[in-house]
């Protein structure tokens, strides 16, 4: 059997088409062509905007014209990654902006053949045009927003205007998992931090030795904060607090990468006085199984140690590394606030991702989080007077808003009704501490009541990404069924 022939017919039809036209992120020309050919073919409002998304309009079925407008919204791209040795039918390595995905039956799942599938988000795409091409489905007015390039930075979404949706329930359709509904995201922003110093020449008769922390688990700063891991660059200049001043020179440090990773390792290269070398070691060994200690259940494989190191030509003047060890040891990281709507869920949080010196200049780098704007500005007020304290100069980017679960909201009632009433069971209700569209769209769109379900996806964004077939007619009969049964006006 092929992938166009399973049910929903339709749906895997469009799914299938889909597959044969390139689309990963960023190359995105010819499936927005396709959708705007689709539109057209089926006597459709069909408007690409400033940020090159697509929306479709389609007037309510005959008797459902009491109904509010529904936004219905997938992401138009897909992300491409495929194993090393995959080629294509030529024989060439396999290239997502020439070669189409190959997708096929696997037992009770669709794969695709050693690249990502773009089930993630091309099931919701080809639900939405099943929808918009239906005679029979009793559905009020829709909006099919089909936002561009979600996955590197969420780019179409970003570009919606105030304005441009009529519509004020949104149903996105980048869930994966098919019996949760999904009614909360983050927000973040980020933090860029510069400390400069003037460094000096390193005293002569000192020991040169790096205090190293490893073994680390890390993580994503936003999913992961809740498990309340060590940051490796706090651990560091904790550490070094107690010493800079008392036989210890800072020289560099390097801690951290990505600003949405905790980080896991961080280093410092400092001198220490001949006579404060064995108090220095027996400190930091101390302060090892200190942290073994605190972290107890958390992390495992704490490592702080103090190694050999090459003799640097130039260390921070001890005032200034105090300065910066006490800015490290007082901003504000991991989680600080947790939802009341919903237990369990992380409301802010704030990563102290990165810090690394060049001899001028420390740079460092937070990404605060919250689903609450005024909570994640307050985070951010609080590192600014940490730094305008500790004399570093700040600057606050990429700010985006996040969706606070509203668990009185008209659509998710009648979404999770729906649910029982089409499978028995209630659903999960959810929310992610991390960004996603509805976030952003809900920023431009002040009381936008949003949720977001889908198909069960495994995997997502790897070339072992699957869909699992029976939870995409769940997922159809679902969205159907929650048209069907949507608010009035
Ligand atoms: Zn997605």
């Amino acid at each position: 059997m092929n992938v166009k022939d399973l049910k929903p017919k339709e749906l895997w039809g469009y799914f299938a088409e889909m597959c044969a036209i390139p689309h990963p992120s960023h190359h995105e020309a010819e499936i927005r062509n396709y959708i705007v050919a689709f539109a057209k073919k089926h006597d459709l409002d069909v408007t690409v905007d400033e940020g090159l998304n697509v929306i479709v309009r389609k007037p309510a079925a005959a008797g459902m014209e009491d109904r509010a407008t529904i936004v219905l919204q997938a992401h138009l791209d897909m992300v491409p990654q495929a194993n090393g040795d995959k080629v294509n039918a030529a024989g060439k390595p396999f290239d997502f902006t020439r070669d189409a995905i190959e997708p096929r039956i696997d037992g009770d799942r669709v794969k695709a053949t050693g690249t990502t599938l773009g089930a993630d988000n091309g099931i919701g795409v080809a639900a939405m045009m099943s929808i918009l091409a239906s005679k029979e489905i009793k559905h009020g007015a829709i909006e099919a927003l089909f936002t561009a390039t979600e996955e590197t930075g969420m780019e179409g979404a970003f570009g919606l205007k105030e304005g441009e949706l009529q519509g004020r329930i949104l149903v996105n359709l980048d869930s994966e998992r098919q019996n949760e509904l999904c009614v909360g995201c983050a927000g973040g922003t980020d933090a860029n931090m510069e400390f400069p110093y003037k460094a000096e020449k390193a005293p002569a008769g000192y020991k040169a030795v790096a205090v190293e922390v490893k073994g680390l688990k890390g993580g994503h700063s936003g999913i992961e904060i809740i498990m309340q891991r060590a940051n490796a660059n706090k651990v560091l200049m904790r550490t070094l607090l107690p010493h800079l001043g008392e036989g210890v020179m800072l020289a560099s440090v390097d801690g951290g990468g990505l600003r949405n990773a905790i980080p896991r390792e961080a280093r410092a290269e400092v001198v220490v006085k001949p006579e404060y070398y064995a108090t220095f070691v027996v400190a930091v060994a101390k302060m090892e199984a200190t942290l073994i200690d605190e972290f107890k259940g958390i992390e495992d494989s704490i490592s702080l140690k103090v190694v050999e190191a090459d003799a640097p030509a130039e260390v921070f003047p001890t005032e200034a590394a105090l300065r910066l060890a006490r800015l490290v040891c007082l901003v504000p990281d991991g989680v600080v606030k947790m939802s009341v709507a919903m237990p369990g869920l992380v409301q802010t949080s704030t990563n102290f991702a990165r810090m690394v010196s060049d001899g001028k200049v420390v740079k460092m780098q937070s990404l605060t989080r919250s689903s609450a704007r005024s909570e994640k500005e307050f985070v951010c007020e609080r590192i600014v007077a940490a730094c305008e304290l500790a004399g570093a100069k700040i600057e606050l980017t990429g700010s985006y808003d996040g969706w606070n679960p509203d668990m009185s909201s008209p659509i998710l009632k009648t979404m999770a009704a729906s649910y029982e009433a089409l499978f028995g069971e209630k659903p999960e209700i959810t929310a992610v501490h991390a960004g996603l569209e509805c976030g952003i769209i809900g920023g431009v769109n002040p009381g936008m009541d949003m949720i977001s379900c889908g198909p069960t996806i495994r995997f997502p964004h790897s070339p072992d990404e699957e869909v699992n077939i029976a939870s995409v007619e769940r997922f159809w009969k679902f969205l159907v069924h929650t048209l069907e049964t949507a608010p009035k006006k």
